[in-house]
């Protein structure tokens, strides 16, 4: 049995901390054993990190990214096994693992830029013989805390542009997933990464609770649900650290009576059911305007998704695979029932689903409910699972109000051939990311991804232009050369006369 290690210091090793199973959600069988790390080893790395940080926040930018250009290289000529390592712990199909690795890589991608994206500003001549400049430098230690559903990703999106930065890193992937960012681990060291720079500890609350309290830890990244998004930010705020943390969704697309319904339908497949609906970019509510439109559209989705293709990563033609664990599939069967105890109309029921040969594996079946209202528990709540709702919108405005008047506002989408409406719906959704035609608008790594309202607490977004800010601070400084100017003691408020 593979017990997976913790990474301090440069090294691996066995933590000595009680030891959580790590499943096989396509099986069932357990596949790993994790010992969760201990306070202290959080400690050990956390000391490291302090001690490494302070050569590596002065070596010259364009020797940081050297590293990173090698580590991109790596990540890139092992992209393939890093799949495989997601598809055995997460379950998600081996394409959607590489596209998924692929999207990392881009992040590190941007952070071989740091020399560019660090260059400051510079004023002359902002008085007599004096000039300013801006520049922004490290925090120091920072800290990630990551979900299951992008376990190599979304830690991509952080510890590459803080180490870029010129931070430490310290990264607590998702228990239940975190074989992938062994492996880039193993990778960024192979590039020449100093010890100490990127270190790992496994664990739940205990271990979350110590990186938000820990005294040496400028800085912590979340992405996760929302009431520990919530909890992570204000516990890390309180103990006076920088917190940005990404929560749940729900995310709409609206369907305007224009749109092309077969584009429409596929991008919905995918959206919605892909990596089994756990994304938090997934699209869980479908909004035809019109009745025509809604009617036209369950139809064209009801045969494609009850001939969704299920099956293990090991499948090259499953579409979508299992999920999680047998616990996250017990609660998506739940909110099933509970949709169907308040009322929708259950076209498609994914519930009962089994594969044969695989009895023990996390499946459920794709599930469209029609008719859901804004009252219902499935739409109210997140369920990240392979249920797309559809609710019906009289007009355009009404479309627009449902989704201003939900509590989260990570992504959303508009398909449509009328400019209008695409513009207007762009300016007035209280979304932070949106879609025109485009079903999932995660953006490129150049740009920077965040909610609004529920599903982001904090004030920065996350990687891009956005996460080099959160990742450093910025001084400016003020010179006045040649420094034998004298002018006798001045008493009023500096200013240009
Ligand atoms: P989760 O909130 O259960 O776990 C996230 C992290 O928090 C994990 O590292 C976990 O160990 C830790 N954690 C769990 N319980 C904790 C507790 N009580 N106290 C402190 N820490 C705790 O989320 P998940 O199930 O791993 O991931 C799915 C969720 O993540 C979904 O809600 C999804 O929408 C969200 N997500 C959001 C984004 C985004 O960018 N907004 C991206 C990916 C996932």
């Amino acid at each position: 049995m593979l017990t997976i290690e913790n990474a301090v210091d440069g090294k691996r090793y066995v933590s000595t901390g009680r030891r959580v199973p790590v499943f096989n959600p396509a099986t069932g069988e357990v596949s790993a054993e994790l010992p969760l790390s201990t306070l202290s080893e959080l400690n050990d790395a956390v000391a490291s990190a302090k001690k490494a940080q302070v050569a590596w926040g002065n070596t010259p930018p364009m020797k940081r990214a050297r590293v990173m250009f090698k580590f991109k290289a790596l990540l890139d000529q092992y992209a393939d096994d890093i799949a495989r390592e997601i598809s055995r712990e997460h379950g998600k199909v081996h394409d959607d693992a590489l596209g998924e690795v692929a999207r990392g890589i881009d992040c590190v991608d941007f952070a071989c830029g740091i020399p560019q994206l660090l260059k400051g500003e510079f004023s002359r001549n902002v008085g007599p013989s004096i000039d300013t400049y801006s520049d922004r430098q490290p925090l120091g230690v920072v800290a990630g805390i990551t979900p299951f559903n992008f376990p190599a990703m979304v830690p991509m999106w952080m510890y590459p542009a803080a180490i870029a930065c010129g931070n430490a890193f310290i990264l607590k992937p998702s228990e239940r997933d975190p074989s992938a960012s062994m492996l880039s681990w193993n990778l960024f060291m192979e590039a020449g990464l100093p010890e100490g720079i990127l270190n790992i500890v496994h664990g739940d609350k205990e271990m979350v609770d110590g990186i938000l309290d820990h005294a040496d830890i400028k800085a912590v990244s979340f992405v996760g649900s929302t009431p520990i998004a919530e909890y992570v930010y204000q516990r890390g705020v309180k103990a006076g650290k920088r917190v940005q943390a990404l929560g749940g969704a729900k995310n709409h697309m609206v369907i305007m009576p224009d749109a092309d319904l077969d584009q429409v339908a596929d991008a919905l497949m995918g959206a919605g059911y892909g990596s089994a609906g756990e994304r938090c970019m997934a699209i869980s509510v479908a909004v035809p305007v019109g009745k025509e439109t809604a009617d036209a559209l369950v139809a064209k989705l009801k045969p494609r998704v009850e001939s969704l293709k299920i099956g293990p990563a090991t499948d090259k033609d499953a579409e979508m695979g299992p999920v999680v664990t047998a616990m996250h599939r017990d609660k998506i069967l739940g909110y099933i029932d509970s949709g169907v105890e308040q009322g929708a109309d259950l076209v498609v029921d994914g519930r009962g689903f089994t594969l044969q040969g695989y009895e023990g594996g996390y499946y459920v079946g794709g599930t469209l409910f029609d008719n859901v209202t804004p009252e219902m528990t499935i739409y109210k709540e997140e369920i990240f699972g392979p249920v797309l709702s559809v609710v019906r919108a009289n007009d355009f405005a009404e479309a627009v109000k449902l989704i201003n008047d939900h509590e989260y506002g990570n992504g959303t989408a508009i398909f449509t051939r009328d400019g209008d409406a695409a513009r207007e719906f762009a300016d007035k959704i209280e979304v932070g990311m949106v879609g025109i035609n485009v079903p999932i608008p995660v953006p490129v790594a150049y740009h920077s991804f965040g909610g609004w309202k529920r599903s982001l607490f904090g004030d920065h977004s996350i990687y891009g232009p956005e996460g080099v800010h959160f990742y450093t601070r910025l001084k400016t400084v003020t010179t006045r050369w040649p420094a034998g100017i004298k002018g006798g003691a001045e008493f009023s408020f500096p200013s240009v006369k």
